[in-house]
């Protein structure tokens, strides 16, 4: 891998001083920062390639559209998918998510069943609520523990033959915890049920297999692994991609259209209906591709040692409850934690005013902080820029704030 001094003049962001003090950044479970390698495929885009793509048959019409569909390739090899048309290019996780739900919940009936876990992201909650309430199908939710650990003996007792969809997350975004996909994934194809995972918070730090896994819905985000916003990938097996029905109709997603029917193109485009964000997709690609450049399991090493030094250096502050699973081995780089007697927020303005970022608050996760009866937490979450020092920095703000809050 590059050095980190390297890596981090890739990120001219990390150079910036907040209330004059040098920047750290812990708020990547948000979104990570964007290196130079993929604002310059930016530029390069709307500089000297833009065109809309699959429509002229002029030659910067057909470069653009080389470029978007190189782009899906790539994606597709990250992912390890089958074929470049089951990935479909989204505007991010939410997305891709409500793209499945919305299917689903013309797909299903009053009697079907559908399961997500106590730890999900909103945007894996509530397009299965709306699926559910179009539908009459009923939401089943898997428990977790004081450790944000998924019950899984009662996963098992709730799944049968009327499951037509479990919705899990790979990693948490609140807490971090590694859940047991392909063990969640094995025991609903079991019984006939598809699963989706939402791969937001997984895809920057593990490298998901979908065919390892053997998954039928993935989803992620490029602004959370070192990409743009607004622009994501939705994986999903080509015979279930078949059976579900349009998202959205527009342009580019079908094949003929008459007043009386319209045939719909051939995958991936039936889920990409209209002008898609063809230079978000090539950026996505760049990120990819930085990523490689380092490799996945050095960021992913590097990752683990960040987060074990901090673990253990947070576990050193007096009135300090930490969340998640204790085995750091199943966790990425996020960390929650709260003091006591003292609000989230507070710690988080007092942090920002050091130059430190970090997140406060429910992390759109609200369901989780319900169980824990609290009103949100402060998270740190770390990519491959952040350093040791950084975290140093981190414990001495962590207690002044504590000295002056308390
Ligand atoms: C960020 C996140 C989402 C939502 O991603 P968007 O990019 O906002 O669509 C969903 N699930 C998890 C676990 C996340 O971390």
């Amino acid at each position: 891998m590059k050095s980190i001094s390297e890596i981090r003049a890739d990120f001219p962001i990390l150079s910036r001083t907040i209330h004059k003090r040098p920047l750290i950044y812990f708020d990547n479970g948000a979104t990570s920062q964007t290196p130079t390698q993929v604002v310059e495929a930016i530029v390069r885009y709307y500089t000297y390639q833009n065109a809309n793509i699959h429509r002229g048959v002029h030659t910067l019409s057909q470069e653009a559209t080389d470029a978007y569909e190189h782009a899906r390739q790539k994606v597709q090899h990250h992912f390890n998918a089958q074929k470049s048309s089951e990935i479909i290019f989204t505007a991010g996780t939410t997305h891709g998510i409500n793209l499945v739900a919305n299917g689903y919940g013309t797909l299903m009936q009053t009697g079907d069943e559908v399961i997500i876990s106590a730890s999900e992201h909103h945007s894996n909650i509530v397009p299965w609520q709306l699926a559910c309430q179009r539908s009459g199908a009923t939401l089943k939710v898997i428990p977790m523990n004081e450790q944000g650990i998924l019950d899984m003996e009662v996963y098992s007792n709730l799944l049968n033959k009327r499951t037509k969809v479990v919705c899990v997350q790979h990693v948490s975004n609140a807490l971090g915890n590694i859940h047991p996909v392909k063990e969640i994934i094995d025991k609903a194809h079991a019984v006939g049920a598809v699963v989706l995972v939402d791969g937001a918070q997984a895809a920057p730090h593990l490298q998901p297999n979908v065919q390892a896994l053997d998954v039928d819905f993935y989803a992620v985000s490029a602004h959370k692994m070192y990409g743009p916003t607004g622009v994501g990938a939705l994986y999903g097996k080509e015979e279930l991609l078949l059976q579900l029905p349009p998202y959205q109709g527009g342009g580019e997603m079908i094949k003929e259209v008459c007043f009386e029917q319209s045939t719909y193109a051939d995958l991936p485009y039936k889920f990409e209906a209209g002008t898609p964000n063809i230079c978000g997709g090539i950026a996505f690609a760049a990120a990819l591709d930085y990523i490689h450049q380092l490799g996945m399991e050095a960021i992913a090493a590097y990752e683990h040692q960040l987060l074990e030094y901090a673990i253990a250096k947070l576990q050193g502050i007096n009135g300090i409850t930490l969340y998640g699973n204790p085995d750091l081995a199943q966790r990425t780089a996020v960390i929650s934690f709260n003091l006591q007697g003292i609000h989230p927020y507070d710690v988080g303005v007092i942090l920002d005013q050091m130059g430190i970022a970090v997140r406060t608050g429910h992390h759109c996760a609200q369901p989780i902080m319900d169980f824990y009866n609290i009103p949100g937490t402060v998270r740190i979450s770390f990519a491959v820029y952040n350093t040791f020092e950084e975290i140093d920095v981190l414990i001495e703000g962590i207690k002044k704030a504590q000295a002056m809050l308390s």
